[in-house]
């Protein structure tokens, strides 16, 4: 069975049957790339669109960042390359996991430009282009990060070979910053002047250095083009060392299932890890770490919260699949009944919140929320541009 059967049901009854629901704001993702332009000031922002857009749904989100102006794009992986083009027929779309020869079909039908970023990379292209002719690539320089990028010794055998470089048509250079959302680290500095000698020898390409973070390193780092990812999409790059900057993009919110009274020294949920101090009111929402809600949230961690009605209420026990369990007894009893949703992500609870308590980073909620949510996607209406009053929910289905 390929087709979901519930796909030819009207949206507004799968709202209804879907415990959980994700709402992705695009307005939120343009004035947050809007945001970046203001910080990057002169420099070209384009979009990391990589992971079906950090989860968030490429074929939503790639048009509304066309729509703020973009006009470039990385991805990973080719076939990620592909389903963008197809969005996107005029963008320049970098490749950043380099290129593969057995791919090499999609990148010149789809008018990818492979990140080339090894000798066996550079190598494979060059015969790869000696038959379907020049074709623009980047390439990127590992200035420090040591995890992807032509190292030092590769960078030497490409400048003393005139040849090669001639069979090149480089269009962008880049290198990737290792501790950009520390500020403080010399790591930065010492990245920036390899980048900027390896740069040099490229002249013609644009130039790139920085992700999200980077970019509030100043504007020595920003070069010709700022490629972030997260910043777009609500998260804080600067991992709760500062407030960030950005606006909430993911909203998640889950049904109340079941309210229940618990009496003192009673217990919650799988393992029985939480006890209850005294009597307990604890409420069931529909949702768990099948949709991303991470199992390890609790624990010795800053604990999560969810805010129904309004008020926030911490979750306790274990996270299970499909069920969170929440102690509302703090809250007024007309405040949480079965049937009402639960904020889980939201303005008030970022994902950076939840990484905090999950002991991870937003990056990671963004890319684990999962197919199960019913989503929708939030636009906000050419003429009432930023009044965001006026916001309408659009149905379109992911
Ligand atoms: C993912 C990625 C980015 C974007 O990083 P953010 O921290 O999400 O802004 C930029 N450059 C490279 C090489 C990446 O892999």
């Amino acid at each position: 069975m390929s087709t979901p059967p519930s796909s030819a049901l009207p949206d507004s009854v799968r709202r209804e049957a879907s415990g959980a629901c994700l709402t992705v704001d695009l307005g939120a993702v343009q004035e947050n790339y809007r945001r970046l332009g203001a910080e990057a000031k002169g420099a070209e922002v384009a979009a990391c669109v990589k992971a079906d857009a950090y989860g968030l749904g490429l074929s939503q989100v790639a048009p509304a960042l066309l729509e703020a102006g973009c006009q470039t794009f990385f991805v990973a992986e080719p076939l990620e390359g592909a389903a963008l083009r197809t969005l996107a027929p005029r963008a320049d779309i970098y490749v950043l996991d380099g290129f593969f020869t057995p791919a090499a079909a999609l990148y010149r039908d789809y008018a990818l430009r492979p990140v080339l970023a090894t000798r066996m990379q550079i190598e494979d292209w060059l015969a790869f282009t000696g038959d379907a002719g020049l074709l623009p690539a980047g390439l990127h320089f590992d200035t420090g990060i040591n995890r992807l990028g032509l190292s030092a010794a590769e960078v030497d055998w490409l400048l003393q070979d005139a040849e090669v470089k001639a069979r090149l048509d480089i269009r962008l250079v880049m290198s990737h910053l290792a501790c950009a959302e520390e500020t403080e680290s010399p790591l930065n500095a010492a990245q920036l002047a390899r980048f900027r000698d390896c740069r040099a020898a490229f002249p013609e390409a644009k130039a790139s250095l920085c992700n999200t973070a980077g970019v509030f390193l100043g504007p020595d780092y920003h070069f010709d083009l700022v490629r972030p990812g997260v910043g777009l999409y609500g998260g804080n790059p600067m991992h709760g060392r500062r407030e960030s900057p950005f606006q909430p993009v993911a909203h998640v919110a889950a049904r109340v299932l079941q309210v229940r009274e618990i009496a003192k020294g009673e217990t919650v949920g799988y393992g029985a890890t939480f006890t209850a101090p005294s009597p307990r009111r604890i409420a069931t929402l529909a949702a768990g770490y099948g949709d991303g809600i991470f199992r390890r949230v609790g624990g010795d961690k800053p604990q999560a919260e969810v805010v129904i009605s309004g008020r926030r209420a911490p979750m306790v026990g274990r996270v299970s699949m499909d069920l969170i369990t929440v102690d509302v007894t703090g809250l007024p009893e007309e405040a949480v009944k079965a049937g009402m949703m639960a904020e889980i992500l939201g303005a008030a609870l970022t994902v950076d919140h939840l990484a905090t308590a999950a002991g991870t980073i937003g990056y990671e909620v963004l890319t684990r929320l999962g197919n199960r949510y019913h989503r929708s996607y939030k636009t906000t209406e050419p003429e009432t541009a930023r009044g965001a009053d006026q916001a309408a929910v659009s149905a379109k289905d992911h």
